[in-house]
């Protein structure tokens, strides 16, 4: 696709963080010529498999990223499939196993860490002559005309463009600029990351325990006996965590997750996240569209957040490249405003759901307890319920777009 005269590229994308290089990607392949930015360079990954940033990446997100073509960048090693996930209660003993066998599937999904995704996709990125990538710049002005919009950056160079997109994460300048509202939920908790060494091997499965106080997931790496942790409490509960000597934290951890593991022998360091549930107003507005973090957060609960993201981004990547198609301008509002129905959609359905399952095990009345384990039991008994509660979760079913469908 040649730029038309007077652009300086097809479309800008701020954020060149694990959602917005997905989207530069899947982009430059469909021979848009796109600027990527990003205020840091792509963080090296860690020598040691032991960054605290590790996701858990669902089926649908493995086809977007494949369709990227920054899978086959990340080493054997660094991908880690868990087939299995359990959760329960502290408060009783109702629990539900979720097995990805029981619906033919191979895997559920992986534990990932976030800088193998982002380097991966900044490898892919620097084969794409069309995608030019440059760090250490951010937005200042953004100024839109009816048929262009204009970026200044930090460092006075200036871009005009037919669509800007925001994938600058949950403080985006982009969304500010552009005077859209934020609406945030504080839960009133705080995450705490690290990756943990157990006694017993995790064997592959995914694990959460309710606490009364927020969950405790353990997600098994590539390693047996290594598990990344989210633990999730009241702040000054994990502010406790943080400071507490490494023999003090691993007796609380292994008793927070009731010896499931055995003990708890070693761990890397910990990390600290707020967590709020966030959505912007609006996902778009005349020549912008904001996508991941920028545009929603979720609670890490079961571990959704870059996967919604990159729902967004192929959604919106699937929109734009039939608009292209069909001899349309990408960056009029009602050709963005289908990603919006399409997506604003799906992530407030989701967000009611994390926050039903966090209220609902939270809540410390007896009766309530009886109920979520019963609860538990009686869904561990449905397998036609249990089944499609694990394939929404792996993300294959509910509205995708085609790059989340198959991969070819
Ligand atoms: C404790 C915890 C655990 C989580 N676990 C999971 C999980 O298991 N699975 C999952 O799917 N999600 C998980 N998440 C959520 C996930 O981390 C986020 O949803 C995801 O990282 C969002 O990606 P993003 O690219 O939109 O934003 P970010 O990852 O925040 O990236 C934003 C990018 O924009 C750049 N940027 C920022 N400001 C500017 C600017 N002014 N100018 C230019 N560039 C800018 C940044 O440098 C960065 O590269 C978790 C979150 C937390 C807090």
């Amino acid at each position: 696709m040649t730029v038309l005269k007077g652009y300086d590229c097809d479309i800008v994308i701020c954020g060149g963080g694990v959602i917005g290089a997905s989207l530069a990607c899947l982009l430059g392949d469909a021979n848009f010529n796109v600027v990527l930015l990003d205020r840091e360079p792509p963080k090296k990954i860690e020598s040691k498999a032991d960054d605290s940033r590790i996701l858990a990446v669902t089926v649908a997100s493995e086809r977007i990223l494949k369709t990227t073509g920054a899978w086959s960048y990340f080493a054997e090693e660094k991908i880690s499939p868990f087939r299995e996930m359990h959760v329960w209660d502290e408060n009783g003993d109702g629990k539900i196993c979720f097995e990805s066998a029981s619906i033919c599937e191979p895997v559920m999904g992986y534990i990932i860490e976030y800088n193998v995704i982002a380097n991966a996709l900044h490898k892919r990125i620097s084969c794409l002559e069309n995608v030019n990538y440059i760090s250490g710049v951010s937005p200042k002005l953004i100024k839109k005309e009816i048929d262009a919009i204009n970026i200044e950056t930090d460092n006075g160079r200036k871009l005009k463009t037919k669509l800007l997109v925001g994938a600058d994460g949950s403080n985006s300048v982009v969304r500010k600029l552009c005077n859209i509202n934020f609406q945030k939920h504080d839960y009133e908790q705080s995450a705490l990351t690290c990756v943990v060494t157990s006694e017993i091997e995790h064997g592959e499965i995914a694990r959460q325990r309710f606490l009364s106080d927020g969950p405790l997931a353990f997600l098994p790496m590539k390693s047996p006996n290594k598990s990344a942790i989210v633990w999730s409490a009241k702040p000054q509960r994990i502010q406790q965590l943080l400071k507490s000597n490494k023999t003090v934290f691993h007796d609380e951890l292994t008793a927070a997750f009731g010896n499931k593991l055995g003990l708890i022998t070693e761990s890397s360091e910990r990390k600290i996240f707020q967590l709020s549930r966030a959505q912007a107003d609006h996902y778009v507005q005349p020549r912008l569209a904001l996508i991941g973090d920028s545009a929603h957060t979720v609670h890490p609960l079961a571990g959704l957040g870059a996967n919604l993201g990159l729902l967004d981004a192929a959604s919106l990547a699937e929109v734009l490249i039939d608009t292209f198609n069909s001899g349309r301008d990408i960056g009029r509002l009602q050709v963005l405003r289908r990603y919006e129905r399409w997506r604003k959609g799906e992530n407030l359905q989701m967000m009611y759901v994390l926050d039903g399952f966090k209220y609902l095990f939270e809540n410390q009345f007896q009766s309530v307890q009886w109920l979520r384990n019963s609860g538990l039991d009686v869904i561990n008994d449905m397998p036609i319920v249990k089944n499609a509660i694990m394939a929404r979760a792996m993300g294959l079913n509910g509205s995708l777009p085609r790059f989340a469908k198959s991969y070819n």
